[in-house]
C-alpha cells in the first residue's frame, strides 16, 4: 500500500540517480568541446541543488530559468526538483514585459539567466517592483554580466555536505510552464512529479531510447520541459547533445560527428532542414529519428524528411499534457503504400501514448464520443497519468479545462475506423462557410503540395454571402517563380471541393509566436485590413 515503508514516490530525479549508478563514466552531456560523464553531471546537479538551498530557496518555491539548450538548463531540470522546488523555464524569445508577467505570476524567487539575454532580464527585473536575485549563466564569455552571482562560481562554492533533502511527494509540483499565448493571456500550467516521471517513460518507450541513444537538443527545453526529454534521455542513460541555436549546418554536422540518433522539432524546423543550403547537408549511414509535433506537419514535410533518410515520428500534444500525448504509431502495412499515401497516414495525429490512459473525440457538452467514421468531428479529450495539476491561481480556467474528468484540448478532430485521430482544426480556427465546416489544416495541406509554396496558413474572413470564406496566407520558397493568387486558387480547386478552396490569397511572411506557431488571430485581423483596403 501507499503507506508501506517500501514505497517510493515517482520522481524524475530518480532517473539521474539511476543513470549515475549504471553508467557513471558514460558521456551524459556534450556541449561543443565540453563533455560531462554521468558522474560529473550528477555532481554538478547536487552542487546546484545545494547552492540554491543555501541561497534560501525552499521546497514549493519557484526558480525561473531563461536559457537556451545549454548544460545549465539540463542541470536545473534535476537540481530544482531535487530541492523540492518548482522550475519555471521561460521562452527566450519573449519580450521583457511578458517575461516580467511570468516572473510575477509564477512568484519566482530566483532567476537563472543566460547572459545573452542580459538586457531583457534587466528590463524585466526593473518592472517587477521587488527584488529578484539573478544568477548569470555565462556560456558566451563575451556577454556583459547583469546578475548577483555567476553560475559556475556558485556551483564551486556550494557545500554539498550541508544539503538537506526535502520530503518527496509524487503529487508535488516540479514545473511551471506558461502556454505560448496563441489564444490570449498566458496561463501557468503546473506539472507534478508523477506526471513528469510517467510521461518521460512513455516518451522513452515511444522513441525507443536506450543507453546508445544520442539526443540532439533541437527542441527548446523551455517548451514543455523539452517534452520531458531531459528526464527521458537520462532515464535511458543516453547522451544529451546541447545546441545553443538552431542552425542547419550545425544540426547536420552534429548528426554526422556525434552520431545523433534522436531529435525533435516543430514542422518549421523540419522545413528549415529540408530547405537548408545543399552544402550544409551531410549524409549519414546510421538511423536518425525525428519526432515532429507542436503544429500539424503537412505530409510534404514528412515525405521531405523521409527522402533525406530520417525516420519521422508524428506526435501531438499540448502544454497541459506535458508535451506529446499521441503518437502516429507506425503500422507495417503502411510500407506497402506509395510514399505520398504513407505520408498522409503519418500526418494523422495517431493514438494515445502510454501515459495517456484514455483519449476520446467527443461532443464537449455531453462527453459522448463521436463515431469512429473518419468524418464526424468532435473535441479531443485526454485523461491519464500526464495531465497537468491545473493552471496556477486560475481555478475557473482549470475547472473548465478539466470538466467531466477529461482535459478538453480545444482541438477538433475526426476519429478514423483504425482508432487514429486526425486534427482538423483548433475549435476557434475552423471556418464555417455557407453552413459547411472547412478545416483550415486540410486547405493548408493541399497548398503545401504546390512546389513553390514554403508555408501556408488559412483563416476565416467575413463574407456577406457565405458568412465566412477561407483566406490563404502564403510564403514562397526561395527562388520560386512568380505565383498569382488565381493560380493558387486554381491549384486548390483542382484538388479539393470548390467551396473549400481559398477565396483570397495574401503573400508574405506568416506572423508567428515565440515558439514558431502561426498566430491565426493576427492573420485574421490582417486579412480584414487588407481586404477592406
Ligand atoms: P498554445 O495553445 O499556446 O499554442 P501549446 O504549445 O500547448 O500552446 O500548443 C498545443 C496546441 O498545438 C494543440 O492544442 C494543437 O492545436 C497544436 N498541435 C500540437 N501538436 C500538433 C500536431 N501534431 N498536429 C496538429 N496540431 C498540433
Amino acid at each position: 500500500t501507499r503507506t508501506s515503508a517500501n514505497w517510493m514516490p515517482l520522481d524524475p530525479v530518480h532517473f539521474l540517480e539511476h543513470a549515475v549508478r549504471c553508467h557513471p563514466d558514460k558521456t551524459a552531456v556534450i556541449h561543443g568541446y565540453r563533455r560531462l560523464s554521468y558522474r560529473q553531471f550528477h555532481e554538478r546537479v547536487c552542487r546546484l541543488a545545494a547552492a540554491l538551498q543555501q541561497q534560501g530557496i525552499c521546497p514549493g518555491e519557484t526558480v525561473a530559468i531563461l536559457a537556451p539548450n545549454v548544460p545549465a538548463m539540463l542541470e536545473a531540470h534535476f537540481a530544482v526538483p531535487m530541492l523540492g522546488a518548482i522550475l519555471n523555464p521561460i521562452n527566450t524569445r519573449l519580450d521583457a514585459e511578458t517575461i516580467a508577467f511570468h516572473l510575477q505570476h509564477g512568484g519566482a524567487r530566483l532567476l537563472l539567466a543566460d547572459t545573452e539575454y542580459g538586457e531583457v532580464v534587466a528590463t524585466a527585473r526593473a518592472r517587477l517592483g521587488r527584488v529578484l536575485p539573478v544568477v548569470d549563466i555565462a556560456d558566451l564569455p563575451t556577454c556583459p554580466r547583469v546578475g548577483e552571482w555567476e553560475y559556475e562560481a556558485m556551483l564551486a562554492a556550494a557545500d554539498v555536505a550541508q544539503f538537506v533533502p526535502p520530503q518527496r511527494d509524487e503529487w508535488q509540483a516540479v514545473s511551471l510552464q506558461y502556454t505560448s499565448g496563441t489564444t490570449g493571456d498566458p496561463k501557468g500550467v503546473v506539472y507534478h512529479a508523477r506526471g513528469a516521471y510517467l510521461n518521460a517513460l512513455s516518451n522513452l518507450i515511444a522513441s525507443r531510447l536506450d543507453a546508445d541513444s544520442v539526443y540532439l537538443w533541437t527542441l527548446p527545453m523551455f517548451h514543455c520541459n523539452g517534452w520531458t526529454y531531459p528526464w527521458a534521455v537520462t532515464a535511458a542513460c543516453g547522451t544529451h547533445v546541447c545546441l545553443r541555436q538552431l542552425d542547419t549546418a550545425a544540426v547536420f554536422r552534429l548528426i554526422a560527428e556525434e552520431k545523433v540518433t534522436h531529435m525533435h522539432g516543430a514542422p518549421v524546423v523540419l522545413n528549415m532542414l529540408i530547405h537548408a543550403p545543399e552544402h550544409h547537408k551531410r549524409r549519414f549511414q546510421h538511423s536518425v529519428q525525428i519526432g515532429v509535433g507542436g503544429a500539424a506537419p503537412p505530409s510534404t514535410v514528412i515525405a521531405g524528411m523521409a527522402a533525406m533518410g530520417f525516420r519521422v515520428v508524428h506526435l501531438y500534444g499540448t502544454t497541459e499534457s506535458y508535451g506529446p500525448a499521441t503518437v502516429c504509431a507506425w503500422q507495417p502495412a503502411w510500407s506497402r503504400l506509395s510514399s505520398e499515401e504513407r505520408a498522409r497516414m503519418m500526418a494523422r495525429q495517431g493514438v494515445p501514448m502510454l501515459a495517456q490512459g484514455a483519449l476520446m473525440v467527443a461532443d464537449p457538452a455531453t462527453l459522448e464520443p463521436v463515431p469512429q467514421d473518419g468524418e464526424t468531428m468532435g473535441e479531443v479529450m485526454l485523461r491519464g497519468h500526464a495531465i497537468m495539476k491545473g493552471y496556477l491561481d486560475n481555478p475557473g480556467a482549470s475547472a473548465r479545462a478539466l470538466a467531466g474528468g477529461f482535459y478538453h484540448t480545444g482541438d477538433l478532430a475526426v476519429w478514423h475506423p483504425d482508432g487514429y485521430i486526425e486534427i482538423r482544426d483548433r475549435a476557434r480556427d475552423i471556418i464555417i462557410s455557407g453552413g459547411e465546416n472547412i478545416s483550415s489544416l486540410e486547405v493548408e495541406e493541399v497548398l503545401c503540395r504546390h512546389p513553390d509554396i514554403l508555408e501556408a496558413a488559412v483563416v476565416a474572413v467575413a463574407d456577406v454571402r457565405w458568412g465566412e470564406v477561407p483566406c490563404a496566407f502564403i510564403s514562397l520558397k526561395e527562388g520560386a517563380g512568380r505565383l498569382a493568387a488565381d493560380d493558387v486558387v486554381a491549384f486548390c480547386r483542382a484538388r479539393m471541393a470548390h467551396f473549400k478552396a481559398p477565396r483570397h490569397v495574401i503573400f508574405g511572411p506568416l506572423s508567428k509566436t515565440a515558439t514558431g506557431k502561426v498566430q491565426k488571430y493576427l492573420l485574421r485581423q490582417q486579412a480584414q485590413t487588407v481586404l477592406q483596403a
